[in-house]
């Protein structure tokens, strides 16, 4: 059984150093197990971060074991009973040839109603990743300009479609002409703007010149910075990945947005005004939280308009405690 194991942690880019390759027996089933003779493996930016011992939304692939990924095989045999041998499954089963899983956790694929391998790509994890971004986060509306990148890959190339089903207008970006050339000519995208371009910001810009609506992040680095100055008031990002920061050994300075996705964080900004009814009902609220002694609150006076200049650089200085108050005397 031809097995690729992970023989050391990359600090940094990965390489063949961090893999070995053994052939060994191939394992029997225990009980609840098939045995599978593993066809298509699936390759994965996530498999980067299961290479990494840092702590992360699953557990690292420990020094030694086979490398984690998803695979399309057909069975060999299957004791419990529910495959015949040969029927096509897609299961948990790593970089290796034969793998012994347990029945239950496999879902049978019916090759006559879709490739198999789509099992692992546009019907599978990532056309899967693609649906919920935008579906659920980006939102994209009729009319509006939605930006993805890595607009050729397996999780961009469907985000885009999506979005352009619901009716927005689709820019990609991709690497290098071919890759642009097949989103626009075979994705159909509008637009597809090349980050490898030197002038990739401008470019950017002028493919979206009403500013961004929707952002679908797969890339980070570069590309985010790019993106970000051009989203419009009120714009949605579905943060999934930034790929083009997983070999980092450092984290960029600054927060790392990579938490946003590790950690599904929310970050929304807001402006006070845009919440008229929040007007009425905080100081009814709070008003009979302050009556009731609930609610504490410190000013910090200053006496005389004339000391308000001073006592407004102190308050970007920190030196006012409490809320800022100038008595006109
Ligand atoms: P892709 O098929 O899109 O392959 C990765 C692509 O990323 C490359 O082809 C390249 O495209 C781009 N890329 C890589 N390095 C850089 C770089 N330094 N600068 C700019 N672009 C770069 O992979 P997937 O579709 O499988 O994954 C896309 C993203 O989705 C990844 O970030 C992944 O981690 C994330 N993901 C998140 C999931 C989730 O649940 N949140 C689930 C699945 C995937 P190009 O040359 O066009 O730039």
């Amino acid at each position: 059984n031809r097995r690729i194991l992970l023989r050391a942690r990359p600090e940094g880019r990965v390489g063949p150093e961090h893999f070995e390759t053994v052939d060994e027996a191939p394992p029997s089933p225990r009980p609840g197990e098939a045995l599978l003779r593993n066809r298509f493996v699936s390759l994965d930016p996530y498999m980067r971060g299961r290479m990494s011992a840092a702590k992360s939304y699953s557990a690292p692939v420990e020094i030694g074991a086979v490398m984690e990924g998803q695979s399309v095989a057909q069975v060999v045999e299957d004791p419990t009973g529910r495959f015949g041998a040969g029927d096509w499954v897609l299961g948990g089963a790593g970089w290796q040839r034969f793998s012994a899983v347990p029945a239950a956790g496999l879902r049978k694929l019916d090759p006559g109603a879709a490739p198999v391998t789509t099992a692992l790509g546009v019907l599978g994890m990532p056309g899967t990743t693609a649906w919920v971004g935008v579906t659920e986060i980006a939102s994209p509306r009729p009319g509006e300009t939605f930006v993805v990148s890595a607009a050729s890959g397996a999780v961009g190339g469907v985000a885009g479609q999506i979005a352009g089903r619901m009716g927005a207008r689709v820019v990609g970006i991709a690497g290098g002409p071919e890759k642009c050339a097949f989103v626009r000519e075979e994705l159909g995208f509008p637009e597809c703007v090349d980050h490898r371009a030197p002038d990739f910001a401008d470019r950017l810009a002028a493919a979206c010149p009403e500013g961004i609506d929707s952002y679908f992040e797969n890339v980070g680095g570069a590309v985010q910075r790019a993106v970000f100055p051009l989203l419009n008031d009120f714009a949605r990002v579905a943060f999934c990945g930034m790929v083009a920061e997983y070999n980092d050994a450092e984290p960029a300075p600054g927060p790392n947005l990579m938490a946003l996705v590790r950690k599904r964080l929310k970050l929304q900004g807001f402006i006070v005004r845009d919440h008229p009814r929040a007007f009425a009902d905080w100081p009814r609220i709070g008003g009979a939280w302050l009556r009731e002694g609930a609610l504490k609150y410190r000013e910090d006076r200053v006496q005389g308009l004339e000391n308000a200049p001073e006592a407004f650089a102190g308050l970007l200085a920190g030196r006012n405690f409490g809320k800022l108050i100038v008595e006109v005397t």
